[in-house]
């Protein structure tokens, strides 16, 4: 089969690889689109430690089943599908608990850290376990249903925060994430959602995207203006899709006392904290990571278009055209949203 293959830091090649073998719980999908993920390119170069190469990128696919394995029988080839990008045991403390996005022995198709590799879907073929798949309905998209990982991190944003209807949300950083979080927001009820960035067209577009409230925050004064905005008491809650000091800070400034601030961005491993603001105004700092099972819920969201991607794709292309995309994005093309490649 044709690969993207990242052969060394920086370089991507289209290589012939033998098809990946599947186990008794696997399926083979034949790929149909994939999508690539700011990780995959803030990741190819080696500063995520996370993309050790020789690897084959790509997390965020669909496709159709072209092989079961022996164990597998409840999908026939040729099922519409899409998974998720966590691989999880099934096994462990954590996934017994039903929070599988916190699975001891988790594994990220796509990926390689130090301690395992696992080729992803930048391929003609990718192996999941059955257990990761989802099917689709027949009108959803291939291309479209590349993004529901993406979607999946907001639903899951959202749907472990205290959101009730006609809360005000602020969702820092207007990105991919961060446009499908204030989606979901307003989905969950948020009357008012209030996007922040530093780049005017990006919140441009989250207005198109639903977004009653646009802020820049490179000049404006963010928490004084949503506290102007919400009778001088702050959000109920806030987003923050960016991940360092600055923008976590914008997010812990703008909610009320006793609000949320919900963590989803993690560009760096450390921050400041504003420690006296957050116990003094008895503010929640709230984690999430990847999603747990929201798979269904983005799906039947998307498909009747209370969530929307197609307006965040700015591009479909074949995976021949995969090197030049990766350096477009990586050299921060303005206007580029989300790339969707078709093996
Ligand atoms: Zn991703
Ligand atoms: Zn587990």
């Amino acid at each position: 089969m044709n690969a993207l293959l990242l052969t060394e830091y920086k370089k991507l090649e289209i290589v012939e690889m033998p098809e990946p073998d599947i186990g008794p719980d696997d399926v083979l999908v034949r790929v149909r689109a994939c999508g690539i993920c700011g990780s995959d390119v803030h990741g190819f170069d080696g500063s995520s430690g996370r993309r050790n190469p020789p690897l084959v990128m790509g997390h965020e696919a669909s496709g159709e089943v072209a092989r079961l394995g022996a164990n597998v029988t409840d999908l026939e080839p040729g099922d519409r599908v899409t998974f998720d990008s966590t691989v999880y045991c099934g096994k462990c403390f954590f996934c017994a608990r039903g929070e599988v996005n916190l699975c001891e022995n988790r594994q990220v198709i796509g990926v390689a850290p130090r301690e395992y590799r696992r080729h992803g879907a930048f391929a003609e073929f990718v192996a999941v376990p059955r257990r990761i798949i989802y099917r689709l309905p027949d009108s959803f998209p291939f291309e479209q249903a590349a993004l529901i990982e993406a979607v999946s991190i907001g639903v899951h944003a959202v749907s472990i925060s205290p959101v009730k209807l006609g809360d005000t949300a602020v969702v820092i950083g207007a990105g991919m994430i961060g446009l499908v979080t204030l989606q979901a927001a307003l989905a969950a009820g948020c009357t008012r959602v209030i996007a922040v960035d530093v780049d005017d067209a990006k919140l441009a577009q989250a207005k198109k995207m639903g977004a009653t409230d646009a802020l820049n925050s490179k000049t404006t004064d963010v928490p004084a203006e949503v506290y102007k905005m919400t009778g001088g008491f702050g959000a109920a809650v806030a987003f923050e899709c960016v991940g360092f000091s600055e923008p976590v800070a914008t997010a812990i400034l703008s909610v009320r006392k006793g609000g949320t601030v919900t963590l989803v961005g993690n560009l760096s491993p450390k921050i400041e904290l504003h420690l006296q603001q957050v116990v003094t105004r008895q503010i929640r700092l709230q984690g999430s990571c990847a999603s747990n099972g929201e798979y269904p819920q983005c799906i039947d969201l998307m498909s009747r278009g209370i969530i929307k991607v197609a307006p965040l794709i700015s591009a479909y292309a074949p995976l021949s055209e995969g090197p030049s995309w990766f350096d477009r994005l990586y050299n921060h093309e303005p206007n580029l949203m989300k790339v969707v490649l078709r093996p």
